[in-house]
């Protein structure tokens, strides 16, 4: 299984891209590699420039939950393409997405489409600061909400990977408002609340956090963040970017059993495609520009092919046992990677909701960013080298969730345990050392 290809387009790519990427999750800094180049997918296939297959779990970080290159995916987009693909007025595929959305998201009563979960969330921000009235934002540590200025704070994902607190670029004055307190940790919330709680427009959160690896919510959480934000006056934002769509028809909301104010959408909606949305109740929906003053726009938002692809996967997604089927497979993986661990003597602390989840290599229970950073590193490096060398892709990241979709079979998660096997010893032979 040779590199070269894949090496020499990074060597190329690092002269004219940043770092050779387009995105900094990409890179394979933090698994002491350097990143595959990916030339074709197909189901839950990845082939690199050189021709090497791979059982993939990163799914384009989550929009593949039907697999790569689903044939009515791609047959919709195809057949939007023929018609032209952006006209900057108005489609009925647009309404079609709003009408399906509404239907399917418990608290979403109107929606607006965006190019990316990034604009999603600035745009709910701008909304929640405009219809209260307020500025604070409140956010949890670990937890990301796209590349936003005043999110960008304590922020998981590239962020937590790298080992970077915020951003230079960001001015002191852009992120004052924002208050990044502890996933999970009612009690800092309470305090703050009843210091600042009526300077407060809103707290977003990733009500299952996605972006630290996997760290589900505590029972009490979820419910207290929205008796809070009702007692003090603040929208509960929702950052469904991953959850949307992945956890259910109706995401974690449904799951939880807890209405957010507003929510924010991406990855899944958009088929593969680059879409974000943001949408919620219509009181506060209706504050957008031009039916209100709360501005907002996008030359190509609501374009026809990425409304194509969405469409067509939600459609798949609505039909009958879809998410069981998902939960079953998932479960089945992270049972034999227990097993796997165990008998390897490994010590892990395993999270999963529905078809996420992610193997943290600590003795710690993983609660919050902080425990979450207990986690070897280096352990999870040479666990994700060792998958990889026996054709199993996983994110090339501790702090990232993996992603199971529609299309992995049987064989693929048999095949990924037993390569699991020979990753956990090759960690404990290191731990040895
Ligand atoms: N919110 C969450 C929870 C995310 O996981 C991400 C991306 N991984 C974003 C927002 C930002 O989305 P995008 O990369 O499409 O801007």
């Amino acid at each position: 299984m040779g590199r070269e290809g894949s090496e020499r387009f990074y060597k190329e790519a690092c002269e004219v891209i940043p770092g050779g990427v387009n995105s900094p999750v990409r890179s394979a800094r933090a698994v002491g590699m350097t990143p595959l180049f990916i030339k074709e997918a197909r189901g839950s296939r990845i082939v690199d420039a050189d021709g090497n297959t791979y059982i993939d779990y990163v799914a384009s970080w989550g929009p593949m939950i039907l697999g790569h290159a689903h044939p009515r995916v791609v047959e919709a987009v195809k057949a939007a393409a023929e018609k032209g693909t952006s006209y900057g007025i108005p489609t009925e595929p647009e309404l079609r997405m709003a009408r399906m959305v509404v239907e399917m998201v418990p608290s979403i009563e109107m929606i607006r489409m965006v190019n990316s979960g990034t604009e999603a969330t600035m745009s709910a921000v701008r909304l929640a600061r405009g219809y209260t009235g307020r500025k604070k934002i409140i956010k949890f540590n670990g937890c990301y909400h796209g590349h936003v200025d005043s999110l960008l704070v304590r922020s998981g994902s590239g962020l937590a990977t790298f080992g970077i607190p915020g951003s230079p670029g960001i001015p002191d004055e852009v992120v004052q408002h924002t208050l990044s307190l502890p996933y999970n940790d009612l009690a800092e919330l309470r305090k703050v609340m009843k210091d600042v709680g009526g300077e407060v427009a809103g707290i977003i959160v990733e009500p299952v956090a996605a972006n630290m690896g996997v760290v589900p919510p505590e029972a009490d959480f979820l419910p207290g963040l929205r008796s809070l934000c009702t007692q003090h006056g603040a929208l509960l934002i929702f950052d469904e970017v991953i959850t949307g769509f992945r956890l259910g028809t109706g995401g974690a909301q449904q799951l939880y059993g807890v209405m957010p104010d507003l929510t924010c959408l991406g990855k899944i909606i958009g088929g593969g495609l680059p879409v974000g949305a943001y949408g919620g109740r219509r009181d506060i929906m209706s504050r957008m520009a031009p039916a209100g003053d709360v501005y907002q726009a996008g030359t190509l938002s609501g374009n026809p092919l990425a409304m194509s692809a969405g469409l067509a996967t939600l459609q798949l997604l609505r039909e009958e046992g879809v998410y069981e089927e998902l939960d079953r497979k998932t479960g089945y993986l992270a049972r034999g990677m227990a097993q796997a661990a165990e008998a390897a003597g490994v010590k892990i602390f395993q999270t999963r909701v529905g078809s996420i989840g992610c193997a943290f290599f600590t003795d710690r229970t993983v609660r919050d960013f902080e425990t979450a950073q207990t986690s070897d590193t280096q352990a999870y490096a040479a666990f994700f080298q060792e998958m990889l060398k026996r054709g199993v892709y996983l994110a090339p990241s501790q702090f990232e969730a993996f992603f199971i979709s529609a299309a992995h079979t049987l064989e693929d998660l048999d095949r990924t345990l037993e390569a699991a096997k020979h990753g956990f010893e090759r960690v404990k032979e290191m731990d040895a050392r």
